[in-house]
């Protein structure tokens, strides 16, 4: 394809997952534990873009009452994942990774930019697929691609930029867990790489309010806790975690990529169905603040670094 077609390609995609038919009376969002069978349209409304792709910029108009969030989130070919991968998991991850940390803040998606690398090579088929897992994910979650970019180089590269939104003045942030805080995780962890990716943004949404401090785990519990804490400036005893099936408890501990949440309440707060408490917030001894310790025994904050580890 060449840059026009590539560009024509998009557009046509972006328009059949951001506009469709209207239904009148669509719920502003489903109701927790329900599919969400807006229109696109709807999603295309609700997401305040006036204008996407084919312009020199997308516009977006701002409501009132309303914190906006910005992430990017990069994935790149042998660093976290490898060719063999379904390219349409590889566009599904390349979002939903994303969308984890929209849902670490309470936020609610509502558009992303697409930055997209690949190989001569691999050419259009890789492409249409890549996107068909990444547009697939953007429809089931409400988010409207509003533009990005296609280019050719040695590496699949792909950058998601997305844009999101919480109550004014009511993100989830990392810094608020007090000593007496119970710790809790959304999920398994040490899970396998090559999977899709399960951002938790009813989850993230429902804390709002309740949740003293809260972050998505994508670089391990050991370090994202100890991140968490050193935020809060406390420190955190963990007595037990659940761990994915077929992983070690040092995969679970220190493996990342697992994009379930992770979040402190006050003890006497009854928490969401499905979660998992995990220990207790305590306070930190004099410059030690992120601490944490496992089953009695200092946890070192040991995770994934892109710059230490090569890809297991
Ligand atoms: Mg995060």
């Amino acid at each position: 394809m060449n840059e026009l077609a590539i560009v024509e390609y998009l557009r046509k995609l972006a328009a059949r997952a951001n506009a469709a038919r209207v239904v009148r009376g669509a719920p502003a969002r489903p109701a927790p534990g329900k599919r969400d069978r807006r229109t696109v349209s709807g999603a295309q409304a609700a997401s305040g873009l006036i204008l996407g792709i084919g312009d020199d910029c997308a516009v977006v108009r701002p409501r009132a009452g309303e914190d906006l969030l910005f992430k990017s989130d990069q994935i790149v070919e042998d660093i976290h994942f490898r060719r063999g991968i379904a390219p349409a998991i590889v566009g599904q991850r390349a979002l939903a990774r994303a969308l984890s940390d929209i849902a670490a803040m309470g936020g609610e998606p509502r558009l992303c930019l697409v930055s997209l690398t690949v190989p001569q090579d691999l050419g259009e088929r890789f492409i249409r697929a890549f996107y068909r897992g990444l547009l697939a994910e953007a429809r089931r979650t409400g988010t409207v691609l509003a533009g990005g970019d296609l280019a050719h180089a040695e590496k699949i590269y792909c950058d998601v930029c997305i844009l999101g939104a919480v109550p004014k003045g009511q993100a989830l942030r990392r810094d608020g867990a007090r000593p007496g805080d119970a710790i809790f995780v959304s999920g398994s962890l040490g899970k396998p790489w090559d999977r899709r990716i399960e951002p938790r943004l009813e989850l993230g949404r429902s804390l709002l309010g309740k949740a003293t401090a809260c972050m998505d785990i994508s670089d391990g519990l050991a370090l994202d806790l100890h991140r968490l804490c050193v935020a809060s400036h406390v420190a955190a005893h963990v007595t037990a975690v659940p761990i994915h099936r077929g992983a070690t408890l040092d995969r679970a501990l220190h493996g990342g990529e697992d994009y379930e949440l992770l979040f402190t309440m006050p003890a006497s707060m009854r928490p969401p169905k499905g979660v998992m408490r995990i220990g207790t917030v305590v306070p930190a001894k004099h410059g030690k603040e992120g601490e944490v310790f496992f089953q009695g025994e200092p946890l070192p904050p040991r995770g994934y670094d892109h710059f230490q580890q090569p890809l297991q």
